[in-house]
């Protein structure tokens, strides 16, 4: 199903311009990237600002199309088609840090660290994860001290995108130490350049998403001027909280354009390919595949666009935080299915470097692991859901437990 008749004219040109790009983008770049040839792919995205597509959504002030979060949903689909780890660079440092510096920085900051990167001067980076963990954000154990004038920066972080090839890092760390701390108050986010005390300790072999310089950072005595806080001290809380829509809607609208070109690929194949005297695609347990794949590509999409215009209607962290995070576990095990659906259809070719799904399918895999995985999405909607119930039901909502002929038999609903 096309859903070109949610997008309006406006973001209708700018598929088509998307579309260009996707069509220049050269085919070795692809292969080496994930050959790992190509460690981080900065032609690419120079071509991309020339092209104005970084950060469509960012006010035109900053380099921007002041476009909304359909048409970002929109553009990086269309991006994921090219492969999942060019989406992943494509978003990491114009879509997730400049948003977070947008939101929350200095009219200086944005000059400095979000025009040029819109134009494709200069990459960054976002490092939340640490050896330690990923998932407890808040257990972060780097720490940056309070010099008078500077922070001092001190410890690591891991899986970084970008750790090989960006110019600066968005890094949170912990500025209040002491003990009885509130984790949610304690951390502190930072604009860090690349330079003395920054450095690019190990670069990962990965099963996919290659090409992007995912890394391991550390941090040593690394001096970060005052200026570059990114919002309050102590105040990391509300970057990391805004920071979740560009890094799981977004993640979640990518992994629809890789999972589409699965799903291409074996449709062309199975409309081709013959078993016992017939075209493949005519045995139900073929066809029905195919037929799973595109409901969950389609109930995928509803979701993300559903999704973004939420978060265009600006309803708030309190409303779109269960639907966010239920985009990113449904959508990215929707097309991780799909993914899977796609090779099983095509057969021993499909498991070849003959046909990309071998790489989409080692690509996607991350889909459900980075940005938060889908079982810590799955804590973040179970407890929105409980919390939501209780409102519901404070605001008078009817008590469906009481329709039944017996519920007056209130000995036999034992609670405890
Ligand atoms: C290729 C790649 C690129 C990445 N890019 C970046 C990046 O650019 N920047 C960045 O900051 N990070 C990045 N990451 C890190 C990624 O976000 C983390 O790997 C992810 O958040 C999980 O953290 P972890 O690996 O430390 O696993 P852990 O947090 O140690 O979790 C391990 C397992 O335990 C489960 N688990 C943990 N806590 C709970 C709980 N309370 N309840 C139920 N289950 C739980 C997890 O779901 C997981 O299955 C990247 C990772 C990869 C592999």
């Amino acid at each position: 199903m096309s859903f070109d008749y949610l997008l309006s004219a406006e973001q209708l040109a700018l598929k088509e311009e998307i579309k260009d790009f996707v069509g220049w983008v050269p085919r070795q770049t692809i292969l080496d990237m994930d050959a790992d040839i190509i460690k981080f792919p900065k032609e690419l995205l120079k071509e991309a600002a020339r092209r104005n597509l970084l950060g469509c959504r960012h006010p035109r002030e900053w380099g921007g199309r002041g476009m909304d979060w359909v048409a970002n949903c929109m553009a990086v689909e269309e991006i994921g088609t090219l492969g999942y780890e060019i989406a992943c660079v494509f978003g990491v440092g114009a879509d997730l840090v400049c948003d977070a510096i947008i939101l929350h920085g200095t009219t200086e900051q944005k000059e400095k660290y979000v025009r040029p990167l819109l134009r494709g001067d200069i990459f960054a980076a976002e490092c939340l994860t640490e050896p330690r963990g990923g998932s407890d954000f808040f257990g972060a154990t780097t720490t940056a001290v309070d010099r008078g004038d500077h922070f001092l920066l001190n410890g690591q972080k891991r899986f970084i995108v970008g750790g090989e090839g960006a110019d600066y890092f968005l890094v949170y760390a912990r500025t209040d130490t002491r003990p009885e701390a509130k984790p949610q108050k304690a951390i502190t986010c930072f604009i860090v350049d690349r330079g003395p005390g920054v450095e690019t300790k190990y670069l990962y072999g990965l099963m996919g998403c290659r090409g992007g310089g995912t890394a391991r950072l550390v941090f040593k005595d690394a001096v970060i001027p005052k200026e570059n806080v990114l919002g309050q001290v102590n105040g990391a809380h509300a970057v990391f909280e805004t920071m979740m829509i560009p890094e799981r809607l977004g993640t979640a609208a990518m992994t629809i354009g890789t999972a589409r070109v699965a799903l291409d690929v074996a449709t062309h194949y199975t409309t081709r390919r013959r078993a016992f005297g017939q075209k493949i695609s005519s045995f139900q347990g073929v066809s029905f595949q195919i037929a799973e794949a595109a409901t969950l590509l389609d109930a995928s999409r509803a979701m993300a666009y559903a999704t973004a215009r939420a978060v265009d209607a600006g309803i708030g962290m309190e409303r779109v935080r269960r639907m966010i995070s239920e985009s990113k576990k449904f959508i990215t095990e929707s097309c991780q299915k799909i993914v899977h659906n796609s090779m099983q259809v095509v057969g021993g070719i499909g498991y070849t470097n003959v046909l990309p799904l071998e790489r989409i399918y080692r690509d996607v895999r991350l889909a459900s692991i980075w940005t938060g995985t889908s079982e810590v999405m799955s804590m973040i909607i179970a407890h929105e859901w409980y919390r939501e119930y209780q409102q519901r039901r404070e605001l008078g909502a009817r008590n469906f437990t009481a329709d039944a002929l017996e519920s007056a038999a209130e000995d036999e609903i034992i609670y405890e």
